[in-house]
């Protein structure tokens, strides 16, 4: 069906005629502040994608409801009881809101003991997920089909590769997709870590390699054209709740959690220069992020590139400040906006204005996140309804870098147990909370990707997943003995929108 038709799906998923203003953490009534006059009256700018947001509110919806139908079905399940057709009624059940049948054997068992629940439960979690990866992959393809590639806006404003890290909290989930709105593309490199502590060396690596790639093959710039790469660190804050809902690496104090993804950013700069020398310039840039609204904050570089936690642009803020405006109008008071913030004194002071590819690039991520502004006012009434924890899945190693949905999965990147312990055991604590107290197991989905062009790659990432799946069963063996973990393994081609291939933990 063509975007421009109106869709009733989109409709269903818009919340916003039932949402109240929540109170903030004082107790008063917030007031949005991007769009001032909700919940009378939402706001509508001018820059917005529309098409786009009811696109992803297609999307959002459809995704989700494959993880949110799964307890429903299964209580109907449970609740057919010992009938003659038991198998035949639940798979019908299954089959028609979960989109397919339950694992063969799970249900024949079922006289014996009754409905195992977790079992069932578990593997349409990772169904879901499956699923999920492919209507993903179906996008991304269709993204790069379309030529709506990031390359040629990173490339012409001086950038050739982009590497992000932010926060491994499930509500940063859709950050390119929802938030940022960056489409797939080579240059864009993702990982996430609790309280976005991200590993400097890791992605002293990762430069080295987009240099020598520049250096062989001239892509996507030359050696000698002088473009840069661009590190970029995401903290997260909550504005209705500061106090109990920003990041709990940080112990949800804002402060902390800007300081230490600062720190990582200029760590990664200075470690750069000092090892490679003069002219190895990189750029950094950091983003903050308010999960209520999904309004970002850019800390704005100087003209060395430096940045302050002091000085930044806020696009709620800015939203607010152009809505009526026309497009036009719009476009430039956001390019002032960015100007102007140099120009500020105090604790927030730098020295001249950043590079004129660095503003551009500020100013699309603002534009874009003003769509995305209007798509949290438009299907959920400008906050969402889950200010904390709800993800469906944990999501170990490299991730499911498809499925970018809020809240979908709490995402812990690790190469070894012994490393990502603390992320882990964030994870655990959640869904301890989430799930084991509800009766429900935790589902962890562990994921890696391999190089298909490397011979034997492959086998040797298998190795890698099943030894660390021994690990975590291992560490969480308590869990595993009452039946409240369950684990599941994949692989995946390195390039984005590759189908999974699940693989045996043992
Ligand atoms: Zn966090």
């Amino acid at each position: 069906m063509p975007d421009s038709m109106p869709m009733p799906m989109a409709r269903q998923f818009s919340q916003a005629v039932h949402v109240q203003v929540p109170q903030q953490a004082d107790g008063k009534p917030a007031v949005h502040p991007a769009c001032a006059s909700l919940p009378a009256h939402q706001c509508h700018h001018a820059l917005v994608n529309k098409t786009e947001n009811d696109r992803l509110a297609r999307f959002e919806s459809s995704i989700k409801r494959r993880f949110d139908e799964i307890v429903p079905v299964l209580k109907e399940v449970a609740a057919l009881g010992a009938s003659r057709d038991f198998t035949e009624q639940a798979n019908r059940l299954a089959e028609q809101h979960l989109g397919h049948p339950f694992p063969e054997g799970v249900l024949e068992r079922s006289w014996i003991h009754g409905v195992d629940v977790p079992t069932l439960y578990s593997s349409s979690i990772f169904s879901a997920l499956a699923a999920g990866v492919e209507q993903f992959s179906q996008r991304i393809h269709q993204e790069v089909a379309d030529a709506q590639s990031l390359d040629a806006l990173l490339v012409d404003c001086g950038f050739h590769a982009i590497n992000v890290s932010a926060c491994a909290d499930g509500r940063l989930k859709g950050l390119f997709t929802y938030i940022l709105r960056l489409p797939a593309s080579d240059l864009l490199r993702y990982s996430t870590f609790a309280g976005t502590l991200f590993d400097v060396e890791d992605d002293i690596l990762d430069w080295q390699a987009a240099e020598l790639r520049r250096f062989r093959e001239g892509y996507p710039s030359t050696s000698d054209s002088g473009t840069r790469y661009l590190k970029v660190a995401v903290y997260h804050r909550s504005s209705l709740d500061p106090m109990h809902q920003g990041c709990a690496a940080h112990q949800s104090n804002e402060k902390l959690a800007m300081e230490a993804a600062l720190e990582r950013l200029q760590q990664f700069r200075h470690g750069i220069e000092n090892a490679f020398c003069c002219g190895a310039s990189t750029d950094i840039l950091l983003i903050g992020l308010d999960t209520d609204t999904d309004a970002i904050r850019i800390h704005v570089p100087d003209s060395h590139g430096d940045l302050s936690l002091f000085r930044s642009v806020d696009n709620a803020e800015l939203y607010k400040k152009t809505l009526g405006m026309n497009a036009d109008q719009a476009r430039l008071a956001i390019y002032e906006a960015i100007a102007n913030v140099s120009d500020v004194g105090g604790w927030g002071q730098g020295d001249g204005k950043p590079h004129d590819g660095m503003r551009r690039l500020i100013a699309n991520l603002l534009i874009n996140n003003l769509s995305q502004i209007e798509y949290v006012i438009e299907n959920f009434g400008g906050w969402y309804p889950d200010r904390g924890h709800g993800e469906r899945f944990m999501s170990i190693g490299d991730g499911f870098q498809e499925l970018q949905v809020r809240n979908l999965s709490y995402y812990a990147h690790l190469d070894t147990v012994e490393e990502g312990a603390a992320d882990l055991d964030v994870g655990v604590k959640i869904f301890r909370h989430l799930n084991v107290e509800q009766g429900l197991p935790i589902p962890m989905a562990i994921n890696y990707r391999y190089d298909a062009n490397v011979p034997g790659h492959r086998e040797r990432i298998i190795i890698k997943l099943q030894r660390v799946a021994a690990a975590i069963q291992a560490r969480y063996s308590d869990l595993l003995s009452e039946g409240m973990l369950y684990l599941h393994g994949s692989v995946q081609n390195q390039k984005l929108g590759s189908p999974l291939e699940e693989v045996p933990l043992t």
